[in-house]
């Protein structure tokens, strides 16, 4: 049967859709089947209450790079950013609490009620982490090369990646080095004496990951955090008007206009291969598909151990993809509120900015790592951490009038926890979440009128985040760039002719950036225009 479209794309997430709007603007004909009834994976917005907009999964923007926003003309179509006034607001059980915005004058005057010393050292650790992101941005955007590999076109790759490397001198390689491998705690105890600054710093190490921050590799996954940014602002972050769906759509709207067609109920059972190549997919309604090439944003663990029969495949892959890592202890908490939490010692303009900002529920780094002990030796945190925004002082269209949303991204509950749903379990840990925050806002449990708590297991099984993991596999350094999923398969091929991967399980990782899309979509271009 002859190809009936150049690309079909397995899954609607937003590299998904990144991958067929670019594809698309190169004139190929693309098919995108999402499984769910909505698109957008991960970057979501659903209604799970009358007059709600819950961004059910993430929630807040900034690693997707200005690249992708022009290219993709997401503003055009309707993307919209109001970023967040504060960095941090961090109340500790002492009364007193940190408010940190990006004003330099704030930021040292807030600091130094508890340190001096480090009222002087943030701006220079800023500074550091910048210079750190600087030289990491253009590789996210780049394709890994393989590390290893001999032929004449890898050499090839390895000197232009070591000539991205050239602005690095002696210092800047050791600081690269420590931030690939150190721990957060580690990296932050080099700089700082509070532990007030400590806690506010670590919590980006420990986001999305099964580790504390005591846990090696913790610092990169800071870094990681701090690379993006909100119209020319690094390491900013902004609210998405309508939620964080709303990029979705936007970018599907490109694809639209591009000429992709776009299914949604559509889950694919199958990738069809023939002779080591891949032709098509076959719906779980046994309809068969054909196509030039097929691109999955899906899990490389439901790509290669579900959709692809895994004789089709070399052992020693095969091998790796079940041992690639992807655990999570993230519950996802949204509430519907009938008034603002009103925060303890506030005046009413920081009370502003403070709900404009990231909430934490994380006195000290020694908070952050109980609460993962606990789900290292199998039990939910005792007292969670949590990372809470309020979108809807920002964002009229979320809710009805008078009411507000807060989006709690939570941690931990064991890893275990992804093979059943631990209902009962799950909905005390997010009673411990609310009575954490209710110690410094009152007000907040009787404000509390609707509840959704999400954990691995929901994750996992109604968004194929496998292991409940958000960024499609951990963000170890043995999983990253030239490693990412597989060592010899980081440049979104497979072993599979014509079979491609653009989800966050390639480099450069999760998070709603759309570079997996873009880098993926445009080595697919490359090997189709060779074909024609
Ligand atoms: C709780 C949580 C909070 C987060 N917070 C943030 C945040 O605030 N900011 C941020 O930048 N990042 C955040 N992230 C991470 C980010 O959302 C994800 O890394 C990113 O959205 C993943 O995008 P993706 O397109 O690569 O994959 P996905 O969004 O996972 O898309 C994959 C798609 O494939 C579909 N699919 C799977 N199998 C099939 C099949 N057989 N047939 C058809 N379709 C299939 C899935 O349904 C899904 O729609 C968060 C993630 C989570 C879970």
């Amino acid at each position: 049967m002859p190809a009936q479209y150049d690309a079909i794309i397995v899954g609607g997430g937003h590299n998904g859709l990144t991958t067929a709007a670019y594809l698309g603007r190169s004139g190929l004909k693309t098919l995108v089947l999402e499984r769910r009834d909505v698109l957008g994976g991960a970057a979501v917005s659903e209604h799970p209450w009358p007059g709600y907009t819950v961004s059910t999964l993430s929630y807040v923007l900034s690693l997707m790079p200005p690249e992708v926003i022009r290219e993709l003309e997401l503003h055009r179509h309707g993307l919209t950013l109001y970023p967040l006034a504060a960095d941090y607001y961090v109340p500790f059980p002492d009364g007193s609490h940190l408010l940190l915005t990006k004003n330099p004058g704030q930021a040292k005057a807030e600091i130094g009620k508890f340190s001096r010393k480090d009222a002087d050292a943030w701006p220079v650790f800023s500074e550091y982490l910048a210079a750190i992101a600087r030289i990491v941005r253009p590789l996210l955007l780049m394709t890994p090369p393989a590390v290893g590999a001999k032929s004449p076109a890898d050499l090839l790759e390895l000197a232009r990646f070591a000539w991205q490397l050239k602005g690095l001198d002696v210092k800047s390689t050791s600081d690269f080095v420590k931030v690939m491998t150190l721990s957060v705690a580690e990296l932050l105890d080099e700089w700082f004496e509070s532990s007030q600054v400590k806690a506010a710093r670590c919590v980006s190490g420990a986001i999305g990951t099964y580790g504390g921050p005591y846990t090696p590799g913790t610092a990169y996954v800071l870094l990681h955090h701090y690379i993006g940014e909100v119209d020319g602002q690094m390491a900013e972050w902004a609210f998405v008007r309508g939620g964080t769906g709303a990029v979705s759509q936007a970018i599907a709207e490109d694809a639209r206009e591009h000429g992709a067609e776009i299914r949604t109920g559509a889950r694919v059972g199958r990738i069809l291969v023939e002779d080591s190549r891949s032709v098509g997919v076959a719906l779980v309604d046994g309809t068969e598909l054909r196509s030039r090439a097929v691109v999955s944003n899906a899990h490389p663990k439901i790509t290669f151990c579900e959709l692809v029969d895994s004789s089709q495949l070399p052992s020693d892959f095969v091998r790796a993809i079940e041992r690639y890592k992807s655990r999570s202890g993230t519950v996802k908490v949204n509430l519907a509120l009938g008034e603002l939490p009103r925060f303890d010692g506030l005046e009413s303009e920081d009370s502003m900015t403070a709900a404009r900002s990231f909430i934490q529920l994380c006195d000290s780094m020694e908070y952050l790592e109980h609460a993962f002990d606990d789900a290292k030796y199998g039990q939910p945190s005792a007292a969670p951490y949590s990372d809470g925004v309020i979108p809807t002082v920002v964002d009229d269209s979320l809710a009805p009038s008078g009411k507000q949303l807060m989006s709690c991204f939570t941690q931990y509950v064991p890893a275990s926890w992804s093979q059943a749903p631990h209902r009962d379990e799950l909905e005390a840990y997010a009673d411990r979440v609310v009575d954490g925050y209710s110690r410094f806002a009152p007000n907040l449990k009787s404000a509390v009128e609707h509840r959704q708590v999400l954990g691995p297991y929901d994750m996992e099984q109604e968004y194929g985040l496998v292991g409940g993991n958000i960024m499609h596999g951990d963000l170890t350094l043995d999983q990253l760039f030239s490693w990412r999923p597989v060592a010899g398969y980081a440049d979104y091929r497979t072993p599979i002719k014509n079979l491609y991967l653009c989800g966050s399980g390639t480099h450069p990782g999760g998070g709603i950036s759309g570079i997996n899309g873009r880098n993926a979509s445009r080595e697919i271009l490359k090997d189709l225009k060779r074909r024609r």
